[in-house]
Parts: structure tokens; C-alpha cells; sequence
């Protein structure tokens, strides 16, 4: 972190529907992962700055709330387009403070931009039900409200598609919305947030704070936000969770991964192949559904050599160089730890089949490259199996059967996602049955839902009932009145003291 003033532009904060600069002294480098160069300074904001931000969504939900469903969808419909428009702008950004490669920074925006043509359809999404007759005279019906002011924390891997999870749902239910977005990229976060406030949301309904653990633990404590949705790593999830439930919030928190590929000896031998390398080494490895865990059925054991091979014929480079396949990790100080677990995974006894270390490309010598990496004769109990790596790493296991592949996959505390490869139906099904997973891939690596449904997890990868988006995103952002109501006639004469209704 730095303090004094440079001549690099600083990212600002979003108060009351205006683009602020924070009174902070805290600063913090945002860097460019293939180059370090310095793209920007953000600010980690006072608690002033969040106390703003909180009042000022406080005051626009008076309004928010009772805004036609027409025009809060209409915003959504208006922001879509500017996202399309804005497209190959918003990924250059992504892959400048990201690393990640166009495609995949374009794939990054588009999994979002998805999810705010779903909030588009809100007219829909938040109908209540309505039970005619439920007593003689008497209907019973619900009101789906918005909760007051929601906030987000997001981390870095997505910096694009994760805030879109939750503002969108968050706004078009009809709360308001504070966002403190990931502080090692916040920059195409921001200006997606500008794009939003171009399609016409309105002043003080969407807010940007940025920062760290005290920002993060401010919004926890703050008596005025009603619901807390949070993505990142488990250890700081944990925390997040049972701080703001402490506080009385809702919260959803969606965390940390080892995803399993269980791969049968039938499956389709090259599909199969090129799924796994690309679910294990694409974005570096940087995914919260790469598949990082390879787990090898009987003689699908066999294959090593051809994923070794595979994996040494990807491309590494910075993500703006065209056909590149793994781009650098997010920091120098990320590639340190994933190379220390390598060294860890060694020193364990696991047999390194291709070693990543040390890789330098041409041109970009300060990158935080680690070249893809595969371990086989990995076993649990190693730290290269009972961590989550989050870089180019791949982990084999063996086994000679499916059901000691799902117990395998049941007794890790992860469950954000899994897949299998097999040409059998009947062993897709069983896997699907008897895995406890969040998302579960059959022949598709990388399973992640679509809006109309809603990302999920299990055990240590999430905590909460509800999801960010999709179906659950619209319980999570609303509370259900139900209102049971009786009209009389104006010459009905009532009896007697009893007001309760008979159900006879
Ligand atoms: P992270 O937990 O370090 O950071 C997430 C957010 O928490 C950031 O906004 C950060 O500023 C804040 N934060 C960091 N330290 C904090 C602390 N001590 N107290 C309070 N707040 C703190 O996560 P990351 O490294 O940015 O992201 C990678 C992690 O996110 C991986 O574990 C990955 O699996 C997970 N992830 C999960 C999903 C999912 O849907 N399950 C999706 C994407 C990423």
C-alpha cells in the first residue's frame, strides 16, 4: 500500500450518484499482472465514506421501492445494451488489471451481462401468489418487497461477471445498493457501475465503496443494510457470514473450491481430454469452477501421458497477446504462494509430471507467469490436494472404482463443483444422485448455471440457503408479506367480538 500522491489516476467512489475521490490516506496500487505497471491507485474509504454511502442508499429507497415495475425493468433492458456496446472496452480493462486473456475477460462480461437481461424480466421473476377463497369472502396473497439497502464484496477473480451476480437482482427487486468491489481490480467494476448509472438508475440506488478488511467489516456491522451477499475465500466468507448474521443481516456467501473431474475409463477419450486441460489451466487457474482435480476411475489412469501432453502444447502469455491460453496470475505475491505450494506438493511426495515454476515469456519479464503444472500420485493429506492452489495446477488421483471416486469427492470440505466424463447413463446418474455438490457437470467441465437458475454449493464452498442470482436471487432480495384480506359490503351488518377468520 501506498500514501503519497502520484500522477496515476485514482479510482473513485460512487456516493449519492456522484463519481467522488476519497479523503482517505490509504492507497493501494492497482497493477497491471503481466507488466506491473501501476494502472491506478484505489483508495481504502473511511468510515465516513461508508456511513455516506449507507445514508445516501438509506434515503434513495424511500422511492426505489414504490417505482414502477415497467421502469426499473426498462433500466435493466437500456443497461444490456450499453454492455454490448461497451464491450471490447470493458475486456481491454478486465485484462489490463486482471490478466486474463480478451476471450475469456469478454466471456467474464457476458456471464454478467446475462444475468442483467434476467433482472430485465423482474415483471415476472417477483409475482406473488394469491389464493382465492381461502375462507368465505377472504383471498390470502403475497407481496414480494424489497429488503432496504443490500450490499456486495466481491473478489478478483471475476471482476465483471460477480458484481453483476448481485446488483441487478439486488436493484431491479427494488433495494438499494451498496458494492465494495475487489481492491486488486476494481477498474472495469467501476466502469460497469458507470454504464449503470447511464441507463438511468438513480441517484443514491447503487453505491461504491472501496477497501479492504475494515471496509468489509464495516458493512457487517452497519445497522442500516439489511442483507449482505459475499463472494471470495472461505476463511474470509466464514467471517463475513457469522459477523453480519451477528448483526441480524441476511447473508449469502459463496466461497472457496477443489474441484473434482472424475473421469471413467468409457468416457470420450479426446472430448474428455480437451475439457479437462482447458477446465484446469484456462484463466490460469484463477476460477472458482476450475477443475483442478483430476480424478482418474481405473484405467482411465492411463491417460497421464496424454494430459501432460496437452497441457505442455498451451500457450503462455499476457492475456492481450492473441492465442494465448494462460495468462499471468494476479499478483507476484499469488504466484509466490502457488509456487511454494508446489514445492510443497514435491516435498510430499507427490511426482511432478510438469513443472511450472520459474516461467518466464519473453517481453514480459516481470509477468507473474507460472506455466500449467501437473502432480500425479497425489494423495489426501498433501497440501497440494487439501488447499485450494487457484493457479495453473492440476492434481491426479487414482482410483479403482466410482463409488470410491464419489466417497473421494463427499469427503472433501469443498462443494462448488464437480464433473464426470462417461459414455454411461447409468453411471452419470448414480454421480448425480449420490454427490454432494453444488454444481455437478456431466461430460461439461464447467458447469455453471445459467440465470435462469441459481449458482449454488455445498458444505465448505457456501454458506446461507439462497444464491446470488436466478430464482433464489429474487428470495434472497425480498421478503414475502402475506396478507390475508376480507371486503365487506357497505349494508353488511357484523355480529359478536370474535375478528378471527373460520377456516370451516
Ligand atoms: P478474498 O476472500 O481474499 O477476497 C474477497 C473479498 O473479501 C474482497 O473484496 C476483499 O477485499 C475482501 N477481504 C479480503 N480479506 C478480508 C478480510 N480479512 N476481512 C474482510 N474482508 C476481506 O478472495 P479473492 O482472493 O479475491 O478471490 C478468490 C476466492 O474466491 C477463491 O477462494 C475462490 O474460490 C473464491 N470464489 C468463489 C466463488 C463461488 O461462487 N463460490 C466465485 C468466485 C471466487
Amino acid at each position: 500500500m501506498n500514501r503519497a500522491a502520484t500522477d496515476v489516476a485514482t479510482v473513485k467512489l460512487l456516493i449519492d450518484g456522484e463519481f467522488v475521490e476519497s479523503a482517505t490516506p490509504q492507497w493501494r496500487d492497482v497493477v497491471n499482472p503481466a507488466t506491473q505497471i501501476v494502472l491506478a491507485r484505489v483508495p481504502f474509504a473511511t468510515s465516513r465514506e461508508v456511513d455516506a454511502a449507507v445514508a445516501a442508499a438509506r434515503r434513495a429507497f424511500a422511492t426505489w421501492r414504490k417505482t414502477p415495475i415497467g421502469t426499473r425493468a426498462r433500466i435493466f433492458l437500456r443497461y444490456q445494451q450499453l454492455i454490448r456496446e461497451h464491450m471490447a472496452e470493458l475486456a481491454a480493462i478486465l485484462t489490463a488489471e486482471q490478466g486474463k486473456t480478451l476471450p475469456d475477460a469478454e466471456g467474464d462480461v457476458f456471464r454478467g451481462l446475462e444475468v442483467v437481461e434476467h433482472a430485465a424480466a423482474i415483471g415476472n421473476l417477483q409475482l406473488g401468489e394469491l389464493a382465492n377463497n381461502v375462507a368465505g369472502g377472504v383471498d390470502t396473497y403475497t407481496l414480494l418487497q424489497p429488503l432496504g439497502v443490500c450490499a456486495g464484496i466481491t473478489p478478483f477473480n471475476f471482476p465483471a461477471m460477480i458484481p453483476l451476480w448481485m446488483f441487478p437482482m439486488a436493484i431491479a427487486t427494488g433495494n438499494t445498493f451498496v458494492l465494495k468491489p475487489s481492491e486488486q481490480d476494481p477498474m472495469v467494476t467501476m466502469r460497469l457501475v458507470e454504464l449503470a448509472q447511464e441507463a438511468g438508475i438513480p441517484r443514491g440506488v447503487l453505491n461504491v465503496v472501496h477497501g479492504g478488511e475494515e471496509v468489509v467489516n464495516a458493512i457487517c456491522d452497519h445497522v442500516d443494510i439489511k442483507a449482505v451477499s459475499f463472494v471470495g475465500s472461505t476463511k474470509v466468507g466464514t467471517h463475513v457470514y457469522h459477523r453480519a448474521s451477528q448483526a441480524g443481516k441476511r447473508v449469502q456467501c459463496m466461497m472457496g473450491a477443489k474441484n473434482h473431474a472424475v473421469v471413467l475409463p468409457d468416457a470420450n477419450k479426446e472430448q474428455t481430454l480437451n475439457a479437462m486441460v482447458g477446465a484446469a489451466f484456462g484463466a490460469a487457474g484463477q476460477r472458482c469452477m476450475a477443475a483442478s482435480t483430476a480424478v482418474l476411475v481405473g484405467n482411465a489412469r492411463e491417460w497421464i501421458p496424454d494430459i501432460v501432453a496437452r497441457a505442455k502444447a498451451l500457450r503462455v502469455n499476457a492475456g492481450i497477446e492473441a492465442g494465448t491460453d494462460v495468462g499471468p496470475l494476479i499478483s507476484s505475491a499469488a504466484r509466490e504462494r502457488v509456487e511454494r505450494l508446489i514445492d510443497a506438493g514435491v516435498v510430499q511426495g507427490a511426482t511432478l509430471e510438469l513443472d511450472g515454476r520459474g516461467f518466464r515469456v519473453p517481453g514480459y519479464d516481470e509477468g507473474n507467469f507460472v506455466g500449467p503444472t501437473i502432480f500425479s500420485g497425489v494423495k489426501p493429506g498433501m497440501r497440494i490436494y487439501d488447499e485450494e492452489i487457484f493457479g495453473p495446477v492440476l492434481v491426479v488421483l487414482t482410483v479403482d472404482t466410482l463409488d470410491e471416486a464419489i466417497d473421494l469427492v463427499n469427503a472433501n470440505p469443498n462443494g462448488n463443483g464437480t464433473a464426470v466424463f462417461t459414455q454411461s447413463g447409468a453411471a452419470a446418474r448414480r454421480f448425480q444422485e449420490d454427490i454432494d455438490v453444488g454444481q455437478v457437470g456431466i461430460n461439461v467441465p464447467i458447469p455453471v448455471p445459467v440465470p435462469l437458475f441459481s449458482f449454488t454449493g455445498s458444505r465448505a464452498s457456501k454458506l446461507g440457503d439462497l444464491g446470488p442470482y436466478g430464482k433464489q436471487a429474487v428470495m434472497f432480495y425480498t421478503q414475502t408479506k402475506t396478507i390475508t384480506s376480507r371486503w365487506f359490503d357497505d349494508d353488511t351488518r357484523g355480529h359478536g367480538v370474535n375478528t378471527t377468520i373460520s377456516l370451516k
